[in-house]
């Protein structure tokens, strides 16, 4: 599934071929994904000049000249494709600039979305109200997660999951996060010593800045050639990597069940 880094690397793809330019076409193979699209998608975006390219926790932000926000979500296994050469059984809308650039939304299990609102309302959208700050943003510091930890029962990776204290973090860069730290990812929020609070609030831009860029360059080495932006393989410290050596201390790595999703963590060093 598509974490933060995944989207930010495909908003940063996507910027050289829309920022700037308008939407010559916009054809919509089917009525939508999760959800139907809004039914003036197509009109709406059509004709239209992007003027920003960006994102806001899991979903890729697009501002027109038309005071619309294109609101897109690549849920389970979205991809979008760049200057695709053919088309696709799963490219399910295809977006062409006047400059005659492609991007193909591709997505096979059609968790994905696309959603539209006046930019001037994105705030208050029912997908993005309520979410808690950009871990990458400037609102983001030990403080912020020291109050957000305060007093919580639930367990350290439960909190970081929650969208409303932290917007975008997700079961791979959270697993991550809490080893740098090295917190024990069951250990209840408000017992995690202001230290440990503190390497946390560090850990977390870290590992999700260094995802980016390892997006950044898989962008540069494979995706260049079939135009895929979606998906690439960080190097992980623990996710992932059962039974295999901790890299701090050699223990091998435990994986652990956690409100249904996979934990992985090293038993000696996070505590
Ligand atoms: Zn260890």
């Amino acid at each position: 599934m598509p974490e933060l880094p995944e989207v930010e690397t495909v908003m940063r793809g996507l910027t050289p071929a829309w920022l700037g330019q308008r939407f010559a076409r916009v054809q919509l193979n089917r009525d939508g994904l999760r959800r139907p699209f809004p039914e003036d998608l197509g009109q709406r975006l059509t004709g239209a000049r992007v003027t920003a390219v960006h994102r806001r926790a899991k979903y890729g932000l697009v501002d027109t000249d038309r005071g619309d926000t294109l609101i897109l979500h690549l849920g389970m296994s979205g991809r979008m494709r760049l200057d695709p050469i053919e088309i696709l059984k799963h490219d399910h809308v295809l977006f062409e600039t006047d400059a005659g650039r492609r991007v193909a939304f591709n997505d096979p299990r059609r968790f994905g979305s696309l959603d539209l609102t006046p930019t001037g309302q994105i705030a208050t959208h029912p997908l993005l109200a309520g979410l808690g700050p950009e871990p990458l943003g400037t609102d983001f510091n030990a403080a912020m997660l020291a109050r957000a930890f305060a007093g919580r029962a639930a367990p350290a990776k439960a909190l970081l999951l929650d969208q409303r204290l932290i917007a975008g973090l997700g079961n791979i860069y959270v697993c991550e996060a809490l080893f740098r730290a090295r917190i024990d990812p069951r250990r209840a929020g408000g017992a995690v010593s202001r230290p440990r609070l503190a390497a946390l609030a560090a850990a977390i831009p870290l590992v999700l800045e260094e995802a980016i860029a390892a997006g950044g360059s898989s962008l540069r080495d494979h995706a260049a050639p079939d135009g895929t932006l979606g998906y690439f393989q960080a190097g992980f410290e623990v996710y992932g990597r059962e039974g295999q050596p901790c890299p701090a201390c050699t223990r091998p790595i435990t994986r652990t069940v956690q409100s249904g999703r996979s934990t992985f963590h090293c038993e000696r060093c996070q505590k």
